[in-house]
């Protein structure tokens, strides 16, 4: 008993500062732990949870992500109708609103809020007895959907909210929080990228983004979506909470909610211009979107008095920035080689005025974009600037008169080397390991802790290198002189030299991990063991033919391909021999050859075996003289299937090749 009320303790206790560092961390930005420390914490509530199951709570730190996937979100009907807000998109349109509101109120000058637009999308939050108890959507305005589930993974959206803190604004425990829930630039960028990199579906904006990760239906996926919630009005019992606008915002500061910092009292419509103007030129810099300004009547019985139309209040307006969107001419496409060599098509454009910002320029990501778009030199586009700098293009409004067909390049732009394309995937690449685009890239993958392990060299040092022209490749390391290293920026003797060391011993580096260092694409550091296991120089691995290469155990076509590409470039192959010249020539250290009894048999493993892991029964075969594939083929002599096999040993029937079991395959070598 004793025991179970001191866990009770620790575990409020905890909950306590865990909600606390989420509020420092989530709302404020101002973390005052590291993140180790924070999940240490996380981690021993978690612990205790698992001990005294009945103690766990719904508004635990530990319970934001919960429930499976779901069917579908229920209807709830809003307590008060969620409504849109009326638009102005000049400065003669706000003070139309003003006079309109200053003739129905009867008064010379009205007191305004104006804060940000939020760019995202609208969710009522209500709690009860100061816990979150539902998340509603807009919907139609009167019903919306209930993503509960998918809302409480947001932790910037307080699960429960300080009972001390609701007693000093003077609320009960019932209420509901408007606002907006969004995702900052980085966040939808990292999203993006992760989503090409997986080959799913890019998102177009932010505010998609954030509303697609809101509409999942596994919350699990929403927790992922790193997404904000931005709060920007108070209700209780359906009403406004405070006799003024200005009193919400600054409530909800205190119970915790991440409201905009950014909202300004005005005194009257000169004052809500200036506030536009200055947003109009700052807003780019945000780390989040914003679309306009929305202006409100901050007295809450002026707001009452003036009430709603059918579709929005009357109190309130949305200034809306210029259109964002032109339509202008593609003059050119341009390629680009980025960082890692792929190539990127980049329109030139009739130069044209988007959103106060002239633009000239847009990428158009990569050739299936321009299949997509069905663009051609000449035509004329729609693009759009959604707050970056760098607009795209949406899509083709008039096909040119003399309109040319856009080709990627055979050879690339920089290096002149061959470009490849890799039959599944959407991008072209140069192949060339030294292409000046991607040195510095090349560079620090070459020197990383699991390639060639050149401790010292990192991204500033490759900056330099790179720039004052002391580096161009791999092989240039190896010619580095103390002197002229040691004048570099912030370098000095001792650190200079110590680099030389470090780039002397790794000379001893395996041939497992020089063949990986290179950056060959889709080889990574098994694949690079596995093709040292193999061929025991660099230059063997560079004669192989691609039939040779997919015998190599998990080495496909794809993989295959990709190895034979690099060392067809000549560029590639003159940069091995600058290696070897250099003293960068490992060898693979030779297996122990115990017999020739499997000498010119070749084998294939499928399933699980029961004596040993996969690996091992290779080497034995190996050890033996005989060869692994990864694939069954017409030359495969023996299939050995263990547990569970797969298509192979379907195929192996197909083809009528030798099947053995583990057994069969122990007696063939006398074990
Ligand atoms: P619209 O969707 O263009 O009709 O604009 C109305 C919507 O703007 C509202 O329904 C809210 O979702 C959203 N909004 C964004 N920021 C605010 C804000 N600070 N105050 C009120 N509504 C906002
Ligand atoms: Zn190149």
């Amino acid at each position: 008993m004793a025991k179970a009320a001191g866990a009770k303790q620790e575990i409020e206790k905890l909950r306590e500062e865990i909600r606390q560092h989420e509020y420092l961390y989530y709302v404020l930005d101002e973390p005052e732990i590291s993140d180790a420390a924070f999940d240490r914490l996380v981690n021993r509530l978690k612990a205790l949870e698992a001990e005294n199951p009945k103690l766990v709570t719904p508004d635990s730190p530990t319970q934001r992500v919960g429930g499976a996937p779901r069917e579908g979100f229920p209807s709830v009907r809003h307590a008060r109708p969620m409504l849109s807000l009326d638009n102005a998109y000049s400065e003669e349109e706000l003070r139309e609103f003003d006079r309109r509101v200053r003739e129905l109120a009867g008064r010379e000058k009205i007191e305004y809020i104006a804060e940000h637009k939020f760019d995202g999308l609208s969710i009522s939050l209500q709690y009860e007895n100061g816990m979150l108890a539902r998340a509603v959507t807009r919907g139609d305005g009167t019903t919306g959907e209930d993503v509960t589930l998918n809302i409480r993974t947001i932790r910037s959206v307080p699960l429960r909210v300080d009972a001390g803190a609701l007693k000093k604004a003077g609320l009960r425990g019932d209420f509901e929080v408007r606002g907006e829930v969004m995702m900052t630039r980085e966040a939808f960028e990292a999203l993006n990228r992760a989503q090409e990199q997986a080959g799913g579906k890019l998102f177009a904006n932010p505010r998609n983004a954030a509303a697609g990760a809101v509409r999942v239906l596994d919350p699990a996926i929403t927790a992922e979506r790193r997404l904000e919630f931005f709060a920007y009005y108070l209700l209780a019992d359906g009403k406004a909470a405070f006799e003024k606008h200005s009193e919400s915002l600054q409530a909800l500061k205190s119970l915790h909610f991440r409201a905009s910092e950014d909202w300004k009292l005005c005194a009257g419509i000169d004052d809500v211009l200036d506030y536009c103007a200055k947003w109009d030129s700052k807003r780019e810099k945000l780390p989040y979107e914003i679309d306009g300004v929305v202006v409100k009547v901050n007295r809450s019985s002026l707001q009452a008095e003036l009430g709603f139309t059918a579709r929005a209040p009357r109190w309130a307006i949305a200034y809306k920035y210029p259109a964002a969107q032109e339509t202008t001419v593609v003059n050119d496409i341009l390629v680009q080689v980025g960082r890692t060599g792929a190539l990127t098509p980049v329109a030139v454009l009739e130069p044209v005025q988007v959103g106060g910002v002239t633009v000239s320029r847009s990428t158009l990501h990569n050739m299936d974009e321009i299949d997509r778009l069905g663009l051609r030199i000449g035509d004329t586009v729609l693009i759009e600037r959604a707050g970056e700098v760098i607009p795209k293009v949406l899509k083709v409004v008039k096909e040119g008169k003399s309109r040319k067909t856009f080709r990627m390049p055979e050879d690339c732009p920089e290096c002149g080397s061959r470009i490849h394309k890799a039959e599944d995937e959407v991008a072209y690449r140069c192949v060339n390991a030294s292409c000046p685009a991607k040195r510095k890239e090349s560079l620090l993958h070459f020197a990383g802790r699991h390639a060639m392990n050149i401790d010292g060299l990192g991204e500033k040092i490759v900056n330099h290198l790179v720039e004052q022209k002391m580096v161009e490749d791999f092989a240039d390391l190896y010619a580095l002189r103390l002197e002229p290293l040691a004048a570099l920026e912030r370098m000095g003797e001792k650190s200079a030299q110590n680099l030389l060391n470090e780039i002397e011993a790794s000379k001893k580096n395996s041939l497992a991990r020089l063949i990986f260092a290179l950056g060959i694409r889709f080889i990574g550091e098994r694949t690079g063991q596995l093709l040292a296991e193999q061929f025991s120089t660099l230059e063997e691995l560079a004669a192989a033919s691609e039939e040779q290469l997919v015998e190599v155990p998990e080495v496909g076509p794809k993989v295959a391909a990709s190895i034979a590409e690099f060392f067809s470039e000549p560029a590639n192959r003159e940069l091995i021999k600058r290696l070897r010249k250099a003293g960068v020539h490992p060898t693979a250290e030779k297996r122990e050859v115990k017999s020739q009894k499997l000498a010119g048999k070749s084998f294939v493993f499928t399933g699980a075996l029961a004596h040993r892991s996969r690996e091992e029964a290779g080497e034995l075969v190996q050890q033996h003289g005989g060869k692994v594939s990864g694939s069954v083929s017409k030359k495969t002599d023996y299939v050995v299937v263990g547990a569970d096999p797969g298509s192979k040993h379907d195929k192996a029937r197909e083809l009528g090749v030798t099947i053995l079991s583990e057994a069969e395959f122990e007696k063939l070598l006398g074990i």
